[in-house]
């Protein structure tokens, strides 16, 4: 068996190798698209940000004019208050996201920001403003120090080590034999799917944005990741206004609304509370995790029991 568990390996190697550059093409040529779709208007001003209201007025959406993803859809985060968006897969969370950092023009409504409609800013002042901590992170072939401080350029040394303690992320580099100088990515060390949200997180922490928006991880991550991230979360989003772009639920009980996004609308808006006692989408949809996070419990148990 060992014979073969080698090559195998070898063969998953490889395989994450290639899917990785696919990856960072298909990215590349997101970026490229969308700077052809959005252009400042000749008379654009700086978004001038006060305490960071969100709002979402009527938008209507499609990627392709066949397909109307957002069918008029209307929220609002008040300052430094947290929304979660939740919903099925393909229900339009991510998109949300997208929206709002003005990747795409939106069909009808508006999204404001202090009562700026996002049209009428520079991309620049507007993409500024909102901190973005992504699903999957891209990070940079250099040291870990560096990937960090991309969140502030000019950020010494000292604010890169509170960053990456207020991420959870400190001990981790410090038990690196490089420290901060440690090699990240294609030639040096590949971070775990937690390991770069942390990075992001404490990215976030340096750029200090009035705004931020969470693109909660596709994927479960083990418990304890799972809570020193949360911790970490909970920290940067503390007063600051935050859309929570939630894919799993664990993460959306303390948010001040959560909003169900269904068939291009609103399913259900409320707290956890409200919501499961609605027992409407919502509550089936946490139910449904639930037994999978008990079924998932069960079955590590039964192997740690071998
Ligand atoms: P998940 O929880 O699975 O990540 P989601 O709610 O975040 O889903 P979105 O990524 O917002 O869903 O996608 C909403 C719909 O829009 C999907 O049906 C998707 O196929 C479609 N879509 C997403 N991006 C594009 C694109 N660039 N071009 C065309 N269609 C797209």
């Amino acid at each position: 068996l060992m014979q073969l568990s080698v090559p195998l390996n070898f063969i998953g190697f490889i395989y994450r190798e290639i899917r990785q550059g696919l990856t960072d093409i298909e990215q590349m040529f997101d970026l490229l698209d969308v700077s052809q779709e959005v252009t400042d208007k000749p008379d654009a001003k700086a978004l001038v940000v006060g305490t960071g209201r969100v709002e979402f007025r009527d938008v209507h959406f499609a990627y392709d004019p066949n397909r109307q993803i957002l069918k008029g859809v209307s929220f609002e985060v008040p300052a430094g208050k947290t929304v979660a968006i939740v919903g099925p897969s393909g229900a339009g969370k991510s998109t949300i996201s997208r929206l709002l950092f003005r990747f795409y023009d939106i069909q009808q409504g508006a999204i404001l920001i202090d009562g700026q409609d996002i049209r009428d800013v520079s991309q620049q002042s507007l993409r500024g403003a909102i901190g973005m901590v992504p699903q999957d992170t891209v990070l940079f072939n250099d040291t870990i120090a560096y990937n960090i401080r991309y969140g502030r350029v000019n950020a010494d040394e000292e604010d890169v080590r509170k960053a990456a303690e207020l991420a959870q992320i400190s001990g981790f580099i410090q038990r690196l034999p490089d420290g901060y100088k440690a090699m990240v990515g294609e030639r040096g060390l590949k971070l775990s799917g937690g390991e770069k949200q942390r990075v992001a997180i404490a990215r976030t922490i340096l750029k200090a944005p009035p705004i931020l928006m969470l693109d909660e991880a596709t994927s479960a991550l083990d418990t304890q990741t799972e809570q020193e991230i949360q911790s970490a979360l909970d920290l940067v989003s503390k007063g600051r206004t935050t859309l929570v772009i939630a894919h799993r639920l664990s993460t959306v009980i303390s948010a001040d609304e959560i909003i169900v996004l269904a068939d291009g609308g609103i399913a259900e808006r409320g707290t956890h509370a409200d919501l499961l006692a609605q027992g409407g989408l919502y509550a089936s949809m946490w139910d449904r995790q639930r037994e999978a996070t008990e079924a998932e419990e069960r079955l590590r148990q039964a192997r740690e029991g071998d």
